[in-house]
């Protein structure tokens, strides 16, 4: 079901789905702690946005790494050799996909 946190949160879901989704995430803490930690970091990268493309990557691993529940998963991502490959998966792919995002954004504002 965690697998949904992603569309969840670019808004992809069918209505259907979404409400499956917010049904599970009131009794799952396992998912709703990721969603919390996912949506900190959308947030973070969000905030970046309107920074040139150069320095939105770096600002935004800056602005995360001043989080400290955040800046243990990223430790935890480039540290260990078996951290949680779902999570660390999930939590990769999040953030390359935000900054290409974000990145293109900027391009637009120029
Ligand atoms: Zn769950």
């Amino acid at each position: 079901m965690n697998d949904m946190i992603i569309p969840y949160l670019n808004q992809t879901l069918n209505t259907e789905d979404k409400m499956k989704f917010l049904e599970h995430i009131r009794e799952c803490k396992e998912c709703r702690e990721e969603l919390a930690m996912m949506m900190k970091v959308k947030k973070a990268l969000e905030s970046q946005k309107k920074e040139l493309p150069k320095a939105v990557k770096q600002q935004a691993f800056d602005k995360i790494n001043a989080q400290k529940d955040m800046k243990t998963v990223i430790t935890d991502l480039f540290t260990n050799e078996i951290p949680t490959p779902k999570t660390s998966i999930k939590v990769v792919s999040y953030l390359l996909t935000t900054i290409k995002n974000t990145i293109n954004l900027s391009l637009e504002n120029i």
